[in-house]
């Protein structure tokens, strides 16, 4: 039977992260992979997770099942920080996944069971969302919302492709620090969604994988939280991997917002039932530290210091970029206006190409770029390869 199987394509990433790592030119610059990077080009483990790590290691008495639900301490001080009072806590459930990519899985087979079959998507989105959603059976539409030259969202044009939904449909909504634009709705942007969204019976889904690297903590939920509050039911797939750097412990939560206690008790058995088929209980440990974290005022208060120096050395490699200004098509003082990691630059596959060979300059052929990737030295190297090919 596995001859009748096709071979499918290599992820372009980490065909990237392989050319990068046998290029032998020192002054090489990673901007592909979607990682943290500090200024020495480190993706290390938080002061806050390790302190919680050992932590564990000492207290930890058994290694026994947990559940499907996974660890509920986890799930309740996650939900206090991230939904706060936008919906009171008697109307929304919540369960561990493995991972932001495990709790969106969930709402695509969720989805699927309550018989919506279609979910609306900005276009472009993170490379991992339409196939998610297609291979549990929820067609994906995608809406082209996003001008690379002006870095700009187009909401008029988003809400216009909403025009094409039924009601019933689910519609993905990137929380905060768009993947792989950059580009989020402002506060009116968040309110005219959410007006739509209402007023044409739609189920948000809320992924939110980058909380606290945009413009703070709370600030980064003020979309989300916007949304849910205004719906009777609506998802939200959390990921702590970028905002802990837990990234390979695999570490989210899934929420679902629900008209009253009664039906959350019954989408509860549903997500616990699908959560089951499909890995049956969430790896403990990277759950157990953001407990042991939460738990705690003082490692809280060292973990939230850290993510601020994050989210301020993403802001500040952005001021430094844009002091290029505008270098052949790639307006850089716009990229300043994006949030998070992720930029999309206009650039072509042959532009992305002829960076990589002449200048050591890697990133995805779309022209995405990880803010993080760069330091000072890189920021004044890659203005320069810019210009060199502006010039070229
Ligand atoms: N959503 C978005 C937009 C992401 O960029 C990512 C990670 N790249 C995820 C979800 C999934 O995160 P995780 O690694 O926790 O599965």
């Amino acid at each position: 039977r596995f001859a009748t199987l096709t071979r499918q394509p290599d992820d372009p990433l980490l065909k990237i992260i392989g050319q990068h790592a046998a290029d032998p030119r020192p002054d090489k610059i990673d901007l592909g992979v979607g990682v943290f990077r500090d200024e020495e080009g480190r993706t290390p483990v938080m002061t806050a997770v390790k302190a919680a790590e050992a932590r564990l290691l000492e207290t930890q008495a058994s290694k026994s099942y947990l559940g499907p639900e996974g660890d509920t301490g986890f799930v309740q001080a996650l939900g206090r920080i991230v939904i706060g009072d936008a919906v009171p806590s008697d109307r929304y459930v919540g369960l561990q996944t493995p991972g932001g990519t495990g709790a969106l899985r969930l709402t695509a087979e969720l989805l699927a069971r309550a018989g919506v079959a279609r979910i609306w998507i900005g276009s472009p989105s993170w490379a991992n969302h339409a196939p998610i959603y297609r291979q549990a059976g929820v067609e994906p539409a995608m809406i082209p919302c996003y001008d690379l030259t002006s870095q700009t969202f187009d909401l008029e044009g988003f809400l216009a492709g909403l025009n094409g939904a039924a009601e019933g449909d689910a519609v993905l909504l990137h929380g905060c620090c768009h993947n792989p634009i950059g580009i989020d709705p402002d506060a009116a942007g968040w309110a005219a969604i959410a007006e739509r969204v209402v007023a044409q019976k739609l189920i948000p889904v809320v992924d939110l994988a980058y909380q606290g690297l945009g413009d703070g903590f709370d600030s980064d939920a003020a979309g989300a939280r916007a949304i849910l509050a205004a719906v009777p039911e609506a998802l939200l797939a959390y990921s702590c991997d970028k905002n802990f750097g837990l990234y390979r412990e695999r570490t989210g939560a899934l929420f679902a917002i629900t008209p009253d206690a009664d039906a959350g008790a019954v989408v509860l058995s549903n997500l616990l039932a699908l959560a089951r088929a499909n890995w049956s209980m969430p790896p403990d440990h990277g759950a157990a530290i953001v407990r042991i974290i939460l738990e705690d005022e003082t490692l809280t208060a060292e973990w939230r210091d850290e993510l601020e120096t994050m989210r301020q050395r993403l802001e500040s490699l952005r001021a430094m970029l844009a002091e290029g200004g505008r270098i052949g098509t790639v307006d850089l003082g716009a990229v300043a206006h994006g949030k998070g990691m992720f930029a999309t630059l206009p650039l072509s596959p042959a532009q992305v190409e002829w960076l990589r060979d002449r200048h050591a300059i890697y990133m995805a052929g779309s022209g995405r770029i990880n803010i993080a990737g760069f330091n000072v030295a890189a920021v004044g190297r890659f203005h320069d390869a810019l210009r060199d090919m502006a010039a070229n």
